[in-house]
């Protein structure tokens, strides 16, 4: 079937072999409007069976198709024109993501959707510039250095940017010559269901890219990540979830790349521009209800001007617009699933017995039957909290002021978790001192999100293995190999 948004529900099919197929075991499952708590579509309910035959078609299509035959510059015209398609259909692309996750619109249309054109644009580019190595160590001899394609990678991805993070594995996978098995998350099916479509359009080859749905543990997720036919698995998702996988895929020994959860420390000095601190430690905290891995979640004060940032931080926070994700107006919209919205208002009760609740913390029934929560901020939690430890990964805000570089340095690394972290000052002695000391593989001085796809990305301890982006990407998705030359004349 090809994909369409003009009906009320979806029927979202896998996709192998270049064909919408439905699950072998003929089940589907529900997926649901986090803005209504109501069902908009069903989805085939993918098993072992079904990875079986997408790792057979990525197989046929590694070693019998035209895609790691093609050069370079071939690919990179099928990946930039899928690109280019997302960009034409932003508005349905935009609609399906918001309805599916029940992030705002706005988000959607300006962050998710572009972004995700981007990353095909971006690794189309990319890749065709990136130069394989000749080393002459003499004149009779000579080595070079290139990179191959793996093979068939399995690409698993989480439910809170679901094409975003999808088309960061898709693009610089497929660049590289393989072909892959993609999971998404059982959340979130709508808008890899219509990459599948664009895929085609552009011309993609069959079997370079499949879609096999469903659940994780004892479903199509493990299913891939224990199937001797896939070499690789690149996983964004929760921490326990890259400990069962990397356990299931070691009697494979596959490749692996994993960016986990994050705790992002805050920490605003007393001589940062504190209307900019402050605007961004919002929008850190609650941007797609908080659901980011790389959220400023734990927000760190120094003392002298704690009580002037915590009251801005408060009324700011207060007036965030939580409505209906369809109102381009809306600033914070619906957490995905019931389940995990109770689990954020565990976290709340419990802060409300360690500490105090600021503003927010509510659900708001006043919107219907959907999920959402006012957003929350805390005070008064002593360092040991596990709302200060754990990842809570919803609109919960902790606050705590501190005295020294030093102190702020031990806050922020008071935690499991090394993904990010934002540190805002004037002074660059202080930032760069505090930056060092972090272990996170992110920092951002005086800004927060801001990223150029070429650097590295990924997290310290708990935050994952191995880094994507850029050349990082590329060469997770090849093997390099070497070939050495000797001359007789
Ligand atoms: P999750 O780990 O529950 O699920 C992620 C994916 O893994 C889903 O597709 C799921 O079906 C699959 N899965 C679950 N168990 C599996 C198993 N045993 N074998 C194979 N696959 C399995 O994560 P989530 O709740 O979807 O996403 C939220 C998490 O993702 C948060 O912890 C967040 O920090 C993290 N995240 C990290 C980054 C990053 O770049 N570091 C980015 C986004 C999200």
């Amino acid at each position: 079937m090809t994909a369409t948004t003009s009906t009320m529900t979806v029927e979202i099919d896998n996709f192998i072999a270049g064909e919408f197929v439905k699950g072998k075991s003929g089940k589907t499952f529900d997926t649901i409007n986090p803005a209504t708590g109501k069902v908009h579509g069903t989805v085939a309910m993918g098993t072992r069976d079904d990875i079986n035959d997408a790792v057979a078609a990525a197989t046929e299509a590694f070693e019998k198709g035209p895609w790691p035959r093609m050069s370079m510059q071939e690919r990179a015209r099928i990946v930039k024109r899928i690109g280019d398609l997302i960009l034409e259909r932003k508005d349905e692309l935009a609609r399906a993501e918001s309805i599916d996750s029940g992030k705002p619109i706005s988000e959607s249309l300006n962050g998710d959707i572009p972004r995700a054109a981007l990353n095909f644009h971006f690794f189309a580019e990319f890749a065709t510039s990136h130069v394989d190595e000749c080393f002459v160590s003499n004149p009779a001899e000579m080595h070079v250095a290139i990179r191959e394609p793996l093979g068939v990678c399995g690409l698993i991805t989480p439910w809170n940017l679901p094409l975003y993070l999808a088309t960061w594995k898709i693009a610089p996978c497929l660049m590289m010559g393989n072909s892959c098995v993609l999971k998404p998350a059982e959340w979130t099916p709508y808008t890899a269901f219509l990459l599948a479509d664009i895929a085609t359009q552009a011309g993609l080859p069959k079997g370079v890219l499949n879609i096999v749905n469903g659940f994780g543990p004892d479903a199509a997720g493990e299913a891939l990540t224990v199937h001797p036919g896939v070499r690789s698995i690149s996983f964004t998702g929760e921490t326990s979830t890259g400990r069962a996988i990397m356990a299931n895929a070691a009697g494979t020994l596959k490749k692996l790349s994993f960016e986990l959860g994050g705790k992002g420390a805050n920490i605003i000095f007393d001589d940062a521009n504190l209307d900019e601190a402050i605007d961004t430690a919002v929008r850190a905290g609650f941007r797609n209800q908080g659901q980011i891995c790389l959220a400023g979640s734990r927000l760190f004060v120094q003392k002298n001007v704690y009580k002037k940032v915590l009251d801005r931080l408060v009324e700011k926070v207060s007036n965030i617009k939580v409505g209906d994700p369809l109102d381009p107006k809306t600033e914070m919209g619906a957490l995905i699933s019931k389940e995990h919205m109770e689990k954020v208002q565990r976290y709340i009760e419990h802060g409300k017995t360690e500490g105090k609740l600021m503003t927010g913390g509510e659900r708001l029934t006043n919107l219907g039957d959907g999920f959402f929560l006012s957003p929350a901020v805390f005070e008064g939690l002593t360092m040991d909290s596990k709302l200060l430890k754990e990842e809570i990964f919803g609109p919960v805000l902790p606050v705590v002021p501190f005295d020294t570089d030093e102190q702020a340095i031990e806050m922020a690394n008071n935690t499991p978790y090394g993904l990010s972290a934002s540190v805002w000052s004037e002074s660059i002695n202080r930032c760069n001192f505090v930056s060092k000391n972090i272990r996170s593989g992110l920092v951002w001085v005086n800004c927060w999100f801001a990223r150029d796809l070429r650097t590295p990305f990924g997290g310290q301890k708990s935050s994952g293995i191995g880094r994507e982006g850029g050349r990082y990407s590329l060469e997770f998705f090849s093997e390099a190999k070497t070939i050495s030359y000797k001359y007789s004349k």
